[in-house]
């Protein structure tokens, strides 16, 4: 019984060994790398994915930008409201000084950057319809208080 089970197990490393043997044969013969027409087929699928996949990628982008400048503009029209309650007037000098004493209020964290390097620009010469435009993307979410 002892010997017939070595006998097996013998026999089925052997055959491993030819199985080896065989699957290195058959690669080193005809089955090396690719062919060209499998290299243009692969590529062929692959530029058409990215020509499909790139310029949506990017339209997320350009809408994400313009998202987190309304949310800005937003942030900064609700700043100057709440400036204008407590002092009655709205801060003074040019747009960046304007933000400036937002800040240094506390009623905004930081002067907000736009995402696409734009520059917020506060027009405040009608009290009753303060005006927040980007360079960029011009006045956006501006749902008239
Ligand atoms: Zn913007």
């Amino acid at each position: 019984m002892v010997k017939e089970g070595r006998n097996v197990n013998t026999r089925s490393r052997d055959a491993r060994k030819v199985d080896g043997k065989n699957a290195v044969l058959s690669r080193s013969g005809g089955d090396r790398g690719f062919s060209l027409v499998e290299m243009v087929v692969a590529i062929s699928v692959f530029a058409v994915m990215m020509a499909v996949v790139i310029p949506h990628l990017l339209g997320i982008g350009v809408k994400a930008q313009a998202i987190a400048c309304e949310q800005n503009q937003r942030m900064i029209r609700a700043a100057l409201s709440e400036y204008y309650l407590e002092h009655h007037s709205y801060p003074t000098g040019d747009s960046e000084t304007q933000l400036q004493a937002l800040v240094t209020d506390g009623l905004l964290d930081s002067v907000p950057q736009d995402p696409s390097g734009g520059t917020y620009d506060i027009t405040d010469t009608d009290p009753s319809s303060v005006t927040v435009d980007c360079s960029v993307h011009g006045s956006l979410g501006d749902d008239g208080k």
